[in-house]
């Protein structure tokens, strides 16, 4: 059975205002400026409800996040045309739409800010950590910081009560700030946190596993300092909640796919209405299914591009099989293991760093258990 698709990432422009150093979609950042037109939004949203009225009839929603590029360019009145499509079609078929869009939170401002918080979206900003981190990376054309308006953008989602996420890249170069970044993220006033390790594949901009593994761990470590709290480290908080469900037998927990052993539910929608099995696999060709406007969910789910992606979960390394966290890590994300690239065989890149934080919170865990 294949399976079902949770969420669609829709790449509404693939044009940016910013010229961050580690943009690995270069070319896109001189891209002419092209919105995803309405009639492929309309199109993929009612495929996307028929779809999800079909695979979960118990349980109608589809999350739909608003991606780019820098999506806010599109304009605040094609985001009001989105919200109207989707009122019409949830009329029609149930369906109920949860909106979530990432942005570097340039020209966000009281009027974005007022827009989001009556549609309940959930706004993620990428932001690097305090300034001297994030202007090493994320300037503007012109070479210039933008610090100060993410900062800004970010105070006023939470002034509005909007759920509001930091997306944090982490570099070779960021990755020894690691007590800078974790102070700034602890005291913004946010609830979720993701730290993402720089990928490029082969490319120099890819973090170096030893620099990763012990960045997350200096987090880790300083997180548990911390009660767990203010905040939620969505990796680090995803490996505390298998370890509590695998120690308490209980059910279903809501985890990120690299965690989950699952790819292929998060599909990726280009401009001119590509789908792809997942945002990071984009560069890879071989992971694209078709365009949205002459082909049907069912259609893109049974198509060459998703059996390559079935074929890469199953194709790991006889160590995973071996390896004591296997049923926590899952072997890693297919994208750091591909066979194009042969960046550490068959392993995830980050495999030894993932164990070394997996075995971080199982001794966290024991002891807790033991006092
Ligand atoms: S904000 Fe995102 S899309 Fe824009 S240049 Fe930076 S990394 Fe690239
Ligand atoms: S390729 Fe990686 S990020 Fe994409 S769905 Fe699979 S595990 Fe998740
Ligand atoms: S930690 Fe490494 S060996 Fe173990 S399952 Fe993950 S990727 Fe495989």
């Amino acid at each position: 059975m294949p399976p079902k698709v949770n969420s669609l990432v829709f790449k509404l422009t693939e044009y940016c205002n910013l010229g961050c150093s580690y943009c690995y979609r270069d070319n896109d950042r001189e891209k002419p400026r092209v919105v995803m037109p309405d009639e492929i939004i309309h199109e993929s949203l009612q495929k996307f409800a028929k779809h999800i009225a079909k695979t979960r009839p118990d349980n109608e929603h589809a999350y739909t996040i608003w991606h780019g590029g820098e999506p806010l360019l599109a304009g605040i009145e094609k985001f009001k045309r989105i919200i109207d499509l989707q009122t019409r079609i949830t009329r029609e078929s149930g369906v109920i739409f949860t909106n979530a869009t990432q942005t570097n939170g340039v020209m966000f401002d009281e009027e974005w800010a007022q827009f989001f918080k009556t549609n309940d979206f959930l706004v993620g900003f990428s932001l690097d950590g305090p300034q001297h981190v994030h202007d090493i990376h994320r300037k503007n054309k012109g070479g210039n910081s933008t610090f100060n308006k993410t900062l800004n953008a970010i105070e006023t989602s939470l002034k509005y009560g909007i759920p509001t996420n930091i997306i944090a890249v982490i570099t070779n170069e960021s990755s020894g700030h690691a007590n800078d970044i974790y102070s700034f993220l602890k005291n913004s006033g946010i609830k979720q946190a993701d730290l993402i390790p720089c990928f490029d594949y082969d490319g120099p901009l890819t973090l170096k596993p030893e620099k990763y593994a012990a960045f997350m761990l200096e987090i880790a470590a300083l997180w548990k300092n911390d009660g767990f709290q203010p905040l939620n480290f969505r990796f680090l908080g995803d490996i505390r909640k298998r370890l509590f469900q695998k120690q308490t037998n209980s059910g279903r927990i809501a985890i990120g796919c690299e965690l989950a052993g699952q790819c292929g539910r998060n599909w990726s929608l280009s401009g001119r209405g590509d789908v792809c099995a997942c945002e990071c696999l984009t560069p890879v060709p071989r992971f694209f299914l078709g365009n949205i406007m002459n082909m049907d969910f069912e259609e893109l789910n049974s198509v060459q591009g998703m059996k390559e992606v079935n074929d890469s979960l199953k194709d790991i390394d006889h160590k995973c099989l071996k390896c004591p966290v296997f049923d926590i890590c899952h072997a890693g994300c297919i994208n750091r293991r591909l066979k194009e690239f042969n960046l550490n065989g068959k392993l995830d890149l980050y495999c030894e760093a993932r164990k070394s934080i997996i075995d971080f919170f199982q001794k966290e865990t024991s002891a807790c258990q033991a006092m």
